[in-house]
C-alpha cells in the first residue's frame, strides 16, 4: 500500500499536509464502511483504496459486508436496475426476503462505528437499529452510488423510508439527488493514481499482458472494460466494432469479470460469446476478481476506450481511461458527462452508429486523440482522483458532529 506522503507529487505537498490535519481530529473515531462485495464493481474498487488511506490518517476506518444468498442478491440487482429506470418485477415477496436478509445481518454483524457509513441500497436496512439502546450518538451516512434521477417510483419509496431515518446522504451529482427530509452531500467517486490500477507500467508488463491473450500490438485495439451488465451495453460495443471495421483494422477487447453481488454475469458474458460468433479479433476476457495490473495494462495498450452503458452511476472506468491519456468515447448517462466534456476531454454518444463514428475519427486522427487524452487526463487530475475525494470524506465525518472548535487548517 502507498503512504499518503507518496500523493503528494500529484496532489501537492499542501493538499496532503492538510488531509493529515484534517483526519487528526478525527483520531480514534471508528467510521465502519458496510457494503456487499469486497470485489466487483466501482464501491469496492474505491473502498480497497480509501479505507486504508483514512486509516493512514488517523482515522480507525474498517470496510464490512452484509452477507445474502443468491436469491437475495438476484433481488438486489432487480432494485438496482429499477433505481436506474429499469422495468423490473419486484414483488412483494421479494421486498420482504430483502427485509428478512436485513434482520439476519442485523444479528451478525457488529455495528462499532460512531459513524456508520453505509453504501447503495443492499445494507440500506440497517438503519433499523438507529433508535436501539445502545445507538445513541451514532451516526448514519448513507453513500448513493447510483444515478436516481429516473428511479422506479414504487423502488425509490420502498427504500426511501430507510434513506430519511439516516443523518446525512451522499451522492455523486446534484443530477442523482432527491427530494428528501435528510441533507445531502454532493461527493463524487475517484481513482487512485498509484493503485495497481492506474500507476505507471513498464512497456514490457504492458507487452506481456497483450501477449498472455494474444492481441496483437501492432494492431488498433478498442476496449471496454466492466462487469459483464447489460446496461453496460457489451452487445452495442461489438455493433460499434463491427462498425468500425468496415473502415479501419482494428481488435476488439471486451474484459470484465464477475462481482459477488451481481448474479447476471455469467448469462450475459454467455450473450456475449455467442454475439461474437468466434471472431478472432474480439478478445472477450472473463478476468478473476482482482486483475489490476492486467485491466491497467489493457487500457494502456488501447488506441481507443469505450464506456458504452445504458444507465450509469459516476462510471470509474471512463476516469481510469482519461488518466492514461485516452481518447473515451462514452454515453452521456449518469455521472459520464462530470467526466468527459465532449469534444474537448471525450467524446460522448447516444448511438451505436455515433459511437462507431467517433471512433473512426479517433482511430484515423492520432493528434486529435492524443488532445482529448491530455486534455481527459488533466480533468481527471483536478477533479476526480482519491486525495480530493479522502478530504471530502474527512469533511463530512467532521461534519456530522465531531467538527470541534479547535479545527484550525
Ligand atoms: N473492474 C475490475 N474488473 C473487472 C471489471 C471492472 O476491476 O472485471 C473495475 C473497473 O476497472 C472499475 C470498477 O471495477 O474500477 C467498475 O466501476 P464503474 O464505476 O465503472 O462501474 P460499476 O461496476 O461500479 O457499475
Amino acid at each position: 500500500m502507498r503512504s499518503i506522503k507518496e500523493y503528494s507529487r500529484i496532489a501537492g505537498q499542501e493538499t496532503i499536509e492538510e488531509i493529515e490535519k484534517l483526519g487528526s481530529y478525527l483520531s480514534g473515531k471508528i467510521v465502519q464502511n458496510i457494503n456487499s462485495t469486497p470485489v466487483g464493481g466501482g464501491v469496492a474498487e474505491i473502498l480497497s483504496r480509501m479505507v486504508p488511506l483514512l486509516k493512514e490518517v488517523g482515522v480507525d476506518a474498517r470496510w464490512d459486508f452484509i452477507k445474502g444468498g443468491e436469491r437475495f442478491f438476484e433481488i438486489t440487482k432487480k432494485i438496482h436496475n429499477a433505481l436506474h429506470g429499469v422495468e423490473e418485477n419486484i414483488s412483494e415477496a421479494d421486498f420482504q426476503h430483502f427485509l428478512d436478509v436485513t434482520d439476519e445481518n442485523l444479528k451478525e454483524i457488529n455495528l462499532l462505528g460512531d459513524i456508520i457509513f453505509i453504501h447503495d441500497p443492499q445494507p440500506i436496512g440497517l438503519i433499523k437499529v438507529k433508535n436501539k439502546n445502545g445507538f445513541k450518538g451514532k451516526k448514519f451516512i448513507w453513500r448513493c452510488h447510483i444515478d436516481l434521477s429516473a428511479a422506479n417510483p414504487k423502488t425509490f419509496n420502498f427504500l426511501k423510508k430507510f434513506i430519511e431515518q439516516y443523518d446525512y446522504s451522499v451522492f455523486s451529482s446534484p443530477l442523482f439527488a432527491k427530494k428528501l427530509k435528510i441533507p445531502q452531500i454532493l461527493i463524487s467517486p475517484s481513482i487512485d493514481p498509484l493503485s495497481d490500477k492506474n500507476k505507471d507500467l513498464p512497456q514490457a508488463t504492458i507487452n506481456e499482458v497483450l501477449e498472455r491473450f494474444h492481441i496483437n500490438p501492432e494492431r488498433k485495439i478498442i476496449t471496454q472494460i466492466s462487469r459483464f451488465d447489460r446496461l453496460k451495453d457489451p452487445l452495442g460495443v461489438i455493433d460499434v466494432y463491427r462498425l468500425v471495421k468496415k473502415y479501419v483494422d482494428c481488435q476488439l477487447v471486451l474484459a470484465g469479470g464477475a462481482a459477488a453481488d451481481d448474479p447476471e454475469g455469467t448469462e450475459v458474458y454467455n450473450e456475449v460469446l455467442e454475439k461474437a460468433d468466434g471472431d478472432k479479433d474480439i478478445f472477450i476476457l472473463n478476468l478473476p476478481p482482482v486483475s489490476n495490473i492486467v485491466i491497467n495494462a489493457l487500457q494502456r495498450a488501447s488506441s481507443v476506450i469505450l464506456q458504452k452503458s445504458i444507465k450509469e452511476g459516476f462510471g470509474l472506468t471512463v476516469s481510469e481511461g482519461l488518466w492514461k491519456f485516452k481518447p473515451v468515447i462514452a454515453s452521456a448517462v449518469g455521472g459520464i458527462p462530470l467526466q468527459i466534456t465532449h469534444k474537448y476531454s471525450g467524446l460522448l454518444s447516444r448511438t451505436v452508429e455515433g459511437t462507431a463514428l467517433y471512433a473512426k475519427q479517433v482511430l484515423q486522427n492520432p493528434e486529435y486523440a492524443k488532445q482529448l487524452g491530455e486534455n481527459g487526463h488533466n480533468h481527471v487530475k483536478h477533479n476526480f482522483l482519491i486525495t480530493r475525494h479522502l478530504r471530502d470524506y474527512i469533511l463530512l465525518f467532521l461534519k456530522t458532529g465531531f467538527w470541534q472548535d479547535t479545527v484550525y487548517l
